[in-house]
């Protein structure tokens, strides 16, 4: 089988928000997408909707046999068994699963954009990528995640998230 290399970011903030990723995890690896390497968890400010919950964000590296479109349908099913309902577009969710890299691939569908269109802009996704991935090179911009850390215009808050810090 012709696996590829996958990253997949990870976001919650409604409910028990670690809890959230670490089923989004489990429920990965029994799909046919194999987590490799798993970033720590970030407390992140709400970027374009202020107002709502501070999320937790993580990023993954997987390996998978799944075309990126039953990659996509597959993130999107587990984002339904955990309980997300689509409110509005930018609102509180239980769980945010989006498809960044697959392997060097450019897919720009109706359905799917990879690159993840929006990651230059978002250091919610770009400080747990570059933590897993700091020298992976996205495929139409020729520059490694830790080349688009540094030069993003995002400036809010990403922060290491401990358990025992959450009051
Ligand atoms: P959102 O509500 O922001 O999570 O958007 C989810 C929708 O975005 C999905 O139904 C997909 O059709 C679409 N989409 C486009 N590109 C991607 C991507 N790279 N990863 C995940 N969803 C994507």
């Amino acid at each position: 089988m012709n696996s590829k290399t996958v990253y997949i970011s990870l976001g919650s903030n409604l409910g028990d928000r670690a809890a959230m990723l670490q089923r989004a995890i489990a429920a990965m690896n029994s799909t046919g997408i194999h987590v490799v390497r798993q970033s720590s968890l970030y407390i992140t400010e709400p970027v374009g909707a202020p107002g709502q919950a501070w999320f937790l964000n993580a990023a993954v590296q997987a390996e998978t046999s799944l075309l990126p479109v039953q990659l996509l349908h597959t993130l999107l099913k587990i984002e339904r068994q955990l309980g997300r309902r689509r409110i509005t577009s930018h609102g509180p969710r239980t769980i945010d699963l989006d498809i960044l890299f697959y392997g060097s691939s450019v897919i720009r569908s109706r359905e799917l954009e990879v690159p993840h269109p929006r990651l230059t802009e978002r250091r919610f996704i770009l400080v747990p990528l570059a933590q897993i991935a700091p020298e992976f090179r996205h495929p139409t911009l020729h520059q490694s995640v830790t080349q688009l850390l540094a030069e993003t215009v995002d400036r809010s808050e990403v922060r290491f998230w401990h358990a025992a810090a959450e009051t």
